[in-house]
């Protein structure tokens, strides 16, 4: 087989990982002409998207798509009738080289099947990270998917070379995954992550020392596979909620779950919509950076899901409407964010203007303040919503989006 039916086969096959952010690792570059590469966007290097919006700016592969392993889900899994592909390492070093001269990437994602053994296979994927850092110079981002039964030392190894490793959890629950996928176990899916943060932790503390061990600078991320089973999003979210507490995830990566040929009937028929796993997103987003509790952001009277038609905040503030109008020249930071259409950098120049003089409506527009979903939420030097505006009934109405139009602003 040649290598570019190979990597038709084996980019085809990796595009279900969600997970593919090159963000919050240390800033690399080769501007000293002693290597390639560089983790920063910039010049000549490309982004692209997937049609389904995935940024694909990094060569995303498998090693191979051969699995000993069934997961329900995968279309790699071993009762799967798909044409199989394997790289050498060889094979895959050198496409993240070629790619990388032509500017197609900034970086390689690299995840494999699982053949012969956990070991077999961690030790195929470190060889193509080794061989482009130590051979080649690599400098760019390397992200690896991390096979969680490896041994400690090829996983001490990953994390040397790669910016990122992550461990997919799959899905929300363990009567899921022993359901879909009854080979994986959740807890040694749990103690690598344990072991990973432990080494993160490590050279978090050590980083200062001279000659202290490197170990994936962009921490480790996970993703998760949504809509392959019945769990609300309380669930899925409660789930990230302790994956963020307990491993110090960067990311959880939420997958919809794309119906796959001669798939099992314990799988549902239909994908669940692409605008469920946006909405995830966002509701990540308010638990990590603007302070909401699960509790708030999902609604037990819909079931625990989030609205798909509008997003979580607004929703949020539309069921809490006694909580407003806020006078935003006199809100705290916490309550700025609670405002729909806020986001944190629109707090924060809130409050450094407000310091020399009440803030009024052109005053939004000057700070580049977003308004329009605000406006029936707040007050300002010169602007009250009537009373009539927050209670009626069609305020939910004003604030449907069309769906070309949605996006991640809060
Ligand atoms: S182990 Fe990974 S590649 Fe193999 S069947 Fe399960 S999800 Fe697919």
């Amino acid at each position: 087989m040649d290598i570019q039916r190979k990597l038709a086969i084996l980019a085809d096959a990796a595009k279900y990982d969600a997970s593919c952010a090159s963000s919050g690792t240390e800033q690399r570059d080769s501007r000293d002409k002693k290597g390639m590469g560089s983790t920063a966007p910039g010049m000549g290097i490309c982004h692209s998207y997937a049609p389904d919006g995935r940024c694909i700016s990094l060569l995303k592969i498998l090693l191979t798509n051969a699995c000993n392993y069934d997961c329900l889900y995968c279309i790699n899994r071993a009762s799967s009738n798909v044409t199989r592909a394997r790289f050498t390492a060889e094979e895959a070093v050198r496409l993240t080289l070629d790619f990388y001269r032509r500017n197609y990437i900034e970086g390689l994602f690299l995840s494999s099947g699982i053949i012969r053994s956990p070991n077999y296979t961690m030790e195929q994927v470190v060889r193509v990270a080794k061989s482009l850092r130590e051979d080649h110079h690599f400098r760019g981002y390397i992200h690896l998917k991390t096979i969680p039964e490896a041994d400690d030392a090829l996983i001490a190894e990953a994390g040397k070379y790669a910016d990122r490793l992550s461990i997919n959890i799959e899905v929300p629950t363990e009567t899921s995954l022993s359901k879909l996928a009854p080979e994986k176990d959740v807890h040694a899916i749990r103690k690598t992550m344990g072991r990973l943060r432990l080494k993160l932790d490590e050279a978090e503390a050590t980083k200062h020392e001279p000659k202290a061990p490197r170990f994936a600078p962009a921490g480790q991320s996970t993703q998760m596979i949504i809509g392959a089973d019945t769990s609300n999003d309380q669930t899925i979210l409660e789930t990230s909620a302790n994956l963020y507490g307990s491993y110090q995830l960067r990311r959880v990566y939420y997958s919809a779950f794309s119906p796959i040929p001669d798939a099992s009937h314990k799988l549902p028929l239909q994908a669940p919509p692409l605008v469920r796993e946006h909405r995830l997103y966002q509701a990540d987003w308010l638990m990590r950076f603007y302070g909401f509790a699960i509790g708030e952001i999902t609604d037990p009277l819909e079931g625990g899901m989030l609205p798909l038609d509008i997003d979580p905040k607004l929703a949020w503030a539309l069921r809490h409407r006694d909580r407003f109008p806020l006078d935003v020249n006199k809100a705290s930071r916490e309550e700025l964010l609670r405002v729909p259409g806020f986001g944190v950098k629109a707090a924060d120049r809130i409050i450094t203007s407000r310091r020399f003089a009440n803030i009024g409506l052109r005053d939004l527009g000057r700070l580049n303040v977003p308004k329009h979903k605000a406006l029936p939420f707040i007050v300002l030097a010169d602007h009250r919503p009537a009373p009539s505006q927050l209670d009626s009934n069609r305020l939910l109405n004003r604030f449907r989006p069309k769906p070309a139009q949605l996006g991640f602003t809060f």
